[in-house]
């Protein structure tokens, strides 16, 4: 019964983590694939650092370079370049040197972020970044020192400071390992297992083709539970889906596809 207690409540924590990440920074912020109702903008904003330790600004600014120079050298954090292991540490990095980048307003950095109209937190202004990572200690630590409740405590923080691990395995696996459903530039994969860990987020190659839709799955099998997410929260007037950016069925594109194939047999005749 306790150790399934744990299991309940990291699951809770890492929803609360993956809820803030993939719908309100990702689908929201990074490629307004959603759009916040104005109160939940403001929530990301303000308490987003809170609940993941990462910058909703800086986060935002390290994607979309991601998505502008995906799989290149100037990939924040490629497995073709860093490795798979490497992209641990690289995704890190970068991320320290994106909030540097904008802290100093160094134009690589904050042109990609211009309709952002906000500032990167006060916790990174004031580099006392590790202010989340400390409060979440000290959560877990008052769980688990009058109690005894040690496994408890782990699973909370684990559960909430996830994010190094699921960015790892949505940044390797999803772009090393799995099947291609669109010809893209880059090496983007579509892969079930990180998308089933991570709330949708391993069909990057179906995500770097259709990066607007709020839906990063394509094919019948391919599942999105953070898709499904945005829905639950449309519902709860938190957010509305921009259905006009929506990735196309696969038989509408097939249709398009032959039309554009008769087209072009038309034209070639
Ligand atoms: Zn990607
Ligand atoms: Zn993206």
């Amino acid at each position: 019964m306790y150790l399934l207690a744990c299991l309940g409540v990291f699951l809770a924590a890492y929803l609360a983590n993956a809820i803030m990440i993939t719908v309100f920074y990702h689908r929201g912020l990074a490629h307004r694939a959603v759009t916040l109702r104005p109160w939940a903008r403001k929530l990301a904003i303000h308490t987003g650092i809170w609940f993941t330790g990462l910058d909703p600004k800086g986060w935002a600014c390290m994607h979309r370079r991601h998505h502008a120079y995906s799989d290149t050298e100037r990939d924040p954090h490629s497995p073709v370049h860093l490795g798979m292991w490497g992209v641990l540490f690289g995704q890190l990095k970068a991320y320290e040197r994106t909030l540097v980048g904008l802290a100093r307003g160094e134009s690589e950095f904050t042109r990609q972020v211009e309709d952002l109209d906000f500032p990167i937190n006060w916790v990174n202004r004031k580099r006392v970044w590790y202010l989340p990572y400390l409060l979440h200690l000290g959560i877990a630590l008052v769980i688990a020192v009058p109690t005894g409740m040690w496994t408890l405590a782990a699973a909370y923080y684990f559960g909430i400071m996830s994010h190094p691990v699921e960015g790892w395995i949505v940044n390797t696996l999803g772009h090393a390992v799995g099947g291609r459903n669109f010809e893209t530039a880059d090496d983007s994969r579509n892969n079930h297992l990180a998308a089933w860990l991570v709330f949708g987020e391993g069909y990057q190659n179906n995500h770097h083709r259709y990066a607007t839709s709020a839906k990063f799955s394509y094919q019948p099998r391919e599942v999105d539970l953070g898709y499904g997410l945005c829905l639950l929260l449309e519902k709860l007037a938190v957010l509305d889906i921009c259905r006009d950016t929506l990735i196309p069925s696969p038989d509408l594109l097939s249709d398009v596809q032959t039309q554009d194939a008769a087209v072009e047999s038309a034209q070639a005749a």
